[in-house]
């Protein structure tokens, strides 16, 4: 069986590849940039990306860290949504050059968000190759955690108590 962790980098390879024609054309030049808080991050991303020693670009106040800040950022996007009318706040995560976590290892809700520029610029042809490597790669995401359950509970449960307290 492939590790369900390489499948998940090479579709996010993939799709970032298949992205970046119209992410160098639009997004330098976006009136209403998708970079901002709160942000589809997911503290499994964190965990994932961490994983392979990445580092948050900027700390996290002491007492905090990004896994947490991650759930909170979640949970104010859920249930309380963004004023439409508050000036939107970048991404902690957002560097000079765009995402600085690792590029095969984005968060899952950032790497499989298709912007409404790009509803209107792709054509239909692009747009269905989109769909269906998002399709691929939710597929490999589901394995993913799935396979994090199930071969380390022990760990995950670890993680919680300890985040918790
Ligand atoms: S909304 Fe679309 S065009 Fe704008 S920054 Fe995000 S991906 Fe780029
Ligand atoms: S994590 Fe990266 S891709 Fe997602 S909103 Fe932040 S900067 Fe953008």
């Amino acid at each position: 069986m492939r590790n369900p962790l390489d499948t998940y980098r090479r579709l996010q390879r993939a799709l970032r590849r298949e992205f970046d024609s119209f992410t160098k054309v639009y997004c330098p030049v976006c009136p209403t940039p998708c970079c901002v808080r709160p942000a589809r991050i997911a503290p499994t991303d964190i965990l994932l990306a961490e994983g392979v020693g990445w580092t948050p670009r900027i700390p996290a106040p002491e007492g905090e860290d990004a896994v947490q800040r991650a759930a909170e950022q979640m949970t104010e996007a859920v249930f309380d949504g963004v004023p439409e009318e508050e000036t939107p706040v970048p991404c902690e995560h957002l560097g000079e050059q765009g995402c600085t976590f690792p590029a095969d290892l984005r968060p899952f809700g950032c790497t499989t968000y298709v912007c409404p520029y790009m509803y209107r610029h792709l054509d239909r042809n692009a747009l269905a190759r989109l769909r269906r490597m998002i399709r691929e790669l939710e597929r490999a995401h589901a394995v993913l955690m799935e396979h994090l359950h199930q071969r380390q509970p022990e760990r995950l449960r670890i993680l919680s108590r300890d985040r918790a307290s």
